[in-house]
């Protein structure tokens, strides 16, 4: 099977993109009185950067072999995920109204019932190990697609994701990019407070992986980092993102508790203006 070309698109600029997914994300967990708004706002540049400039990936042939994959190994950050999803066109943007709703599809952890979702996640650490195995049958398959696979810095506290770091190089899994969104926050306070992971990047490279230390929220140094070109070097790349959890919302910004809450009608409307809605 031949590659899939990355289809022509009218999608706009990451930037405008990413405007987008954050004002739907607002909606969607005010509406659901759901919570992970601050995950969310804080991956919303790389997943605007993938998904308007990486990904080869086609709404109209969603299943099409030769599609690079997209695993989002932090699961719980989903709204911001359809919100990509439906603004790339895998279904109608209005269906965002139906976010975990009984009945609904859109699920408050990423559920592959979605059009456009790989696999189901939301249990943490499993998404770096589920995608190596579709890097190595990618690759056994003679397939060009590159496998893309966004975690937390929280989950970098799992066993599980450790294995997958030293999986990989060994491997030579050169088609494999992960991403760490690393926002300097988990669930229950400061990375390092919780389990410090410095230094994050010499870990990294110590376990094989080449590595890209980017702006999270530049579209140009995450284009750059996320593109084709690092995979020459045989082995995988990884991606460390620095980011701010709550990003584009001041008074979300680098606070603890909007892992949880969700924005009151009142917030919504003062995260909606700042956000450029
Ligand atoms: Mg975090």
């Amino acid at each position: 099977m031949s590659n899939t070309n990355r289809p022509d698109t009218n999608l706009p600029e990451p930037k405008e993109f990413a405007r987008r997914i954050r004002a739907h994300a607002l909606q969607m967990v005010h509406a659901a009185n759901a919570s992970h708004i601050g995950g969310c706002l804080s991956m919303a540049d790389i997943l605007a950067v993938l998904y308007t400039r990486i990904l080869r990936v086609d709404p109209n042939n969603a299943r099409a072999p030769g599609r690079d994959r997209f695993v989002l190994s932090k699961g719980h950050a989903t709204a911001i995920l359809y919100a990509a999803l439906a603004e790339c066109g895998f279904f109608p943007v209005d269906e965002l109204k139906t976010y975990c709703k009984d009945g609904s599809i859109l699920t408050g952890h990423v559920s592959h019932a979605v059009p456009g979702v790989e696999v189901s996640t939301g249990s943490l650490g499993h998404g770096l190990p589920i995608a190596i195995g579709m890097a190595i049958a990618a690759r056994a398959e003679g397939r060009g697609s590159r496998v893309f696979c966004l975690l937390s810095d929280g989950e970098c506290d799992e066993g599980s994701t450790w294995e997958g770091i030293l999986f990989a190089p060994h491997h030579g899994l050169a088609n494999l990019c992960a991403i760490v969104d690393f926002n300097k926050i988990q669930s229950f306070g400061s990375v390092a407070e919780v389990l410090n992971l410095e230094p994050f990047a010499d870990k990294w490279r110590a376990f094989g992986w080449h590595v890209e230390e980017v702006d999270g929220h530049d579209g140009t140094d995450l284009e750059r980092a996320l593109s084709a070109a690092p995979v020459a070097s045989g082995r995988p790349v990884v991606t460390i993102a620095h980011t701010v959890k709550g990003k584009g919302v001041s008074f979300m910004e680098n606070r603890l508790e909007w892992h949880y809450r969700a924005p009151s009608a009142e917030q919504l409307a003062a995260a909606l203006a700042e956000v450029g809605a």
